[in-house]
């Protein structure tokens, strides 16, 4: 394939995808509770094979793939797609850093959607300045820690069944951080659910002199900033993909209704301002995709330039998704307002993209950071 159009085969794989998870996840996602965690939906992710497809036996998935997964996922089940990733998130840093004890022990349990993952890296006084986090690891003995502080904003938390956890092991900044893998239960450990206008579970996570061992840390001590980022670094591009799948799903709503409901004597897409409308969000939506294909073409080929395209991608592709979900309400009117629409819905879901994996000022501060390299 070349970054400008999809084969055959991935043709016919996202549109295998999408229809089941038409057909058998969103079922099981409108039976779930808003907010908290929907494992029979995880279960069939991880029954369905894709979940496998996050953690291939040669390593880390392709970012393409990833892309493409979640692109399709999106366009029919944001709970799915939602789901999936976050199972990607919090596991990839064992699949990147971890032992082989490590592995053996969660991997195969979270790619059969039986164990739930988390990734901790925010806290309330470290959001994007993640490298300030101050969740500290105090020595206890000569072979461990003790983890106190607060983690915030953490998907899947309180109720994942482990985490990825970010903590101060030594000095200031990036380089004093420490990936540790804490599974649930750990004395000490508590959390909280926090109700937010993102509909997936999200909650705190409070240490108080939880302990970790060396057989729980994951890659290097002093390592975990690198850790962090290469997750990020591989994810970022996907968002733009969720974010490209979302923006479909409500222009492909925005066609349909504009060439069925009649007003002023004809179809709404008749008229001029409407027509416009929908060509702006297609082109936008178009090049959007282009840029999150693009993006992660780059990044399986180990091109250049990685890290700027990941961000053009991640923002254009998130701000692009708001736009055209909005624009779409526009075009539906009231009904579009109402509660259990799908645009009601993903008005919902769109915005939490633009904050999360990097806000939209942070992508362009990265951008106009690598503009100046070399
Ligand atoms: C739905 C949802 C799910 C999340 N899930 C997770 C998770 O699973 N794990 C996890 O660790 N975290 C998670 N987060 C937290 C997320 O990563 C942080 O919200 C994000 O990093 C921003 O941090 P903050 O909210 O503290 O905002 P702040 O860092 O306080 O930033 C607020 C605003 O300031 C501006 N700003 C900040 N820095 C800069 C800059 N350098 N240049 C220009 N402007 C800037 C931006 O407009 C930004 O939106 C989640 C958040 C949401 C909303």
């Amino acid at each position: 394939m070349t970054v400008f159009a999809l084969g055959p085969e991935e043709q016919e794989w996202c549109a295998a995808v999408r229809a089941m998870t038409a057909e058998r996840l969103r079922p099981l996602a409108e039976r779930g509770e808003p907010g908290r965690v929907n494992r029979p939906l995880v279960a069939a992710l991880g029954e369905l094979g894709l979940l496998r497809r996050l953690f291939p036996a040669d390593g880390a998935p392709r970012a393409l793939d990833l892309c493409l997964l979640r692109e399709s996922l999106a366009r029919e089940c944001t709970e799915a797609e939602t789901a999936l990733a976050l199972q990607g998130l919090g596991a990839h840093p064992l699949v990147r850093s971890g032992t082989e004890a490590q592995r053996a022990r969660w991997l195969p349990e979270v790619a059969a959607g039986r164990a739930i993952a988390s990734f901790a890296l925010s806290e309330p006084d470290a959001g994007s300045d993640a490298a300030a986090l101050s969740l500290t690891a105090e020595p206890d003995g000569p072979d461990g820690w003790r983890l106190t502080g607060e983690k915030c904003w953490i998907s899947n938390a309180p109720e994942a069944d482990f985490a990825t956890v970010f903590a101060r092991t030594g000095g200031a900044g990036a380089r004093g951080v420490t990936a540790f893998l804490v599974p649930a239960g750990r004395p000490g450990l508590t959390g909280a659910r926090l109700d937010m206008l993102s509909p997936h579970p999200i909650g705190t996570m409070v240490f108080d002199g939880t302990p970790v061992t060396r057989a729980d840390v994951l890659g290097e001590v002093g390592g975990g900033f690198a850790v962090a980022m290469a997750t990020l670094n591989l994810f970022r591009p996907s968002v733009g993909a969720f974010a490209v799948g979302m923006a479909q799903a409500a222009l492909d709503a925005a066609l349909a209704h504009a060439g069925a409901r009649t007003a002023f004597g004809g179809p709404l897409k008749d008229l001029q301002s409407v027509g416009h409308q929908l060509a702006e969000m297609a082109t936008r939506v178009e090049s959007a995709r282009l840029l999150v294909y693009a993006a992660a073409s780059a990044y399986d080929m180990g091109a250049p330039g990685i890290v700027r395209r990941s961000a053009m991608a991640k923002l254009l592709a998130t701000e692009t998704a708001q736009y055209v979900v909005d624009a779409a309400v526009q075009i539906h009117g009231a009904r579009a307002l109402r509660r259990g629409h799908l645009l009601e819905h993903l008005y919902r879901e769109v915005r939490a993209p633009r904050i999360y994996e990097g806000a939209t000022e942070v992508q362009r501060s990265i951008i106009a950071r690598e503009l100046y390299r070399n």
